[in-house]
């Protein structure tokens, strides 16, 4: 509806409009949202100061709208993981989101008064604040290899995220998923000189979370990922690979963390054998839900496994985890990426909230990431991301068929609700109800 003039209008102009149309979706998501798929640009005073907080730590791709070396100004070292968006003009109650740095975008984090200020087109939308690096940021495994590579945390602390195979074999135009970048980073973060490990050996992982343990009460959860394997890595299948980390992990440190596993969509055998090591929640992402778009965006995907068998897959998992605990994701917004998505908002939250009601229908929680059209993958070569008028409308029905089928928060990302909320890449845990007090989890 709002999604055709888009371009026509400014980009506070285009964000009010939308607050005023949908006024159930709080209007911090919205500035949320749009920051996510647009980026943030950030000026030479306001990189000085995040530079003595916690920086970001490219935990698997870029997440970047433009590669480093079009950064100028060092921002790949110098900004900051998430920033933290609180007051100003609108009253924004404190609202997270990981930092796509683009220094381009209308969006500017600017130094004003001491403190942050994040700029839209001249105007003041909220404060900015920062994270502190924690203590173990500063510290480097015994063979010299620094924290911040091995056990980097996201969500302002709450996650540590161990990418232990930081490229992927889906190689190529052919196989590779269109939306992502996994392997060109790799690439990039090796060239800009940065420490990035390219196969953490589970010793390594073990003396990271052995200092993090001893320093450390925000992390409350770790996700093991990583590239897919298609043949072999270390003489290891993907099942073999992947299920020695939380083997170890749980063997050591017994439910010091909620464990969850972001790997592909496997046999139900398979999926059991990190049930049995300890794994809590199952990611086996499905990137996107219309058949014709999965064949063409994860074509790797799409001919090693198929997609009707992935969905199966993810239901067979329900059964070893729970439902509650499959929660697949999708990257919302490629499903109107050119040139083969959907040319309409209305068309693209149909095909979408289809997906979604076939899950939840049996209780399995997708979440979503934020689509980044990073121009070291296929889709973001050559356009941005989907109108901000999906994404609202995306909120809406997310949050609106979780509560159709009754289904609780998600585990494993926190509180839920706005101003409690610390997922950073998109803000479907911001417009999800606040729990009552008794029932606040981890
Ligand atoms: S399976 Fe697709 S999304 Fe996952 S790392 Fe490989 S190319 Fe990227």
């Amino acid at each position: 509806m709002f999604a055709e003039l888009e371009a026509q209008r400014s980009a506070l102009a285009n964000v009010e409009l939308l607050a005023e149309h949908y006024p159930d979706i709080p209007l911090e998501t919205i500035f949320k949202e749009d920051l996510l798929r647009r980026g943030m640009a950030w000026s030479r005073e306001a990189l000085q100061i995040s530079a003595r907080y916690k920086p970001k730590a490219y935990f698997i791709f870029s997440f970047d709208l433009v590669p480093i070396s079009q950064m100028d100004q060092a921002e790949n070292i110098k900004a900051p993981e998430e920033v933290r968006l609180v007051g100003g003009a609108y009253h924004f109650k404190p609202v997270i989101v990981s930092v796509r740095l683009n220094p381009a975008s209308p969006y500017r984090v600017e130094a004003s008064e001491g403190g942050l200020v994040l700029r839209l087109e001249h105007t003041d939308i909220a404060r900015v604040e920062l994270q502190k690096a924690p203590a173990y940021y500063q510290r480097e495994l015994a063979n010299g290899k620094p924290i911040i590579d091995i056990a980097p945390t996201i969500e302002w602390g709450y996650l540590l995220y161990l990418t232990v195979f930081r490229l992927c074999q889906y190689f190529g135009a052919q196989e590779e998923c269109q939306f992502c970048d996994i392997n060109e980073n790799y690439r990039q973060q090796k060239k800009s000189g940065r420490p990035y490990t390219a196969v953490k050996s589970v010793e390594e992982i073990l003396e990271a979370l052995e200092i993090i343990a001893s320093t450390d009460s925000d992390s409350k959860a770790y996700t093991v990922t990583g590239g897919s394997i298609t043949s072999t890595l270390e003489g290891e299948s993907e099942i073999d690979f992947y299920v020695r980390y939380p083997e170890a992990i749980e063997k050591k440190f017994p439910g010091r963390w909620i464990s969850k596993m972001v790997v592909q969509a496997l046999p139900k055998e398979q999926v059991q054998r990190f049930r049995d090591a300890g794994v809590s929640i199952y990611h086996p992402n499905y990137e996107v839900w219309d058949n014709r778009l999965f064949e063409i965006i994860c074509a790797g995907k799409a001919r090693y496994i198929g997609r009707d068998e992935w969905i199966r897959r993810i239901l067979d998992a329900a059964g070893v985890f729970g439902p509650q605990n499959v929660i697949p994701n999708f990257v919302a917004g490629i499903e109107m990426s050119r040139p083969a998505g959907f040319s309409t908002v209305d068309e693209a939250i149909a095909s979408t909230g289809e997906g979604l009601d076939f899950f939840m229908s049996h209780g399995v929680s997708p979440r979503f990431t934020t689509w980044c059209p990073e121009p070291l993958s296929v889709l973001g070569r050559s356009q941005s991301g989907a109108p901000l008028e999906y994404h609202v409308r995306l909120l809406r029905v997310y949050r609106d068929t979780r509560a159709k089928y009754g289904l609780e928060p998600p585990a494993g990302y926190g509180a839920p609700g706005l101003g409690n909320a610390v997922f950073s890449v998109s803000s479907f845990m911001d417009v999800l109800p606040a729990l009552q007090s008794a029932e606040k989890n981890a």
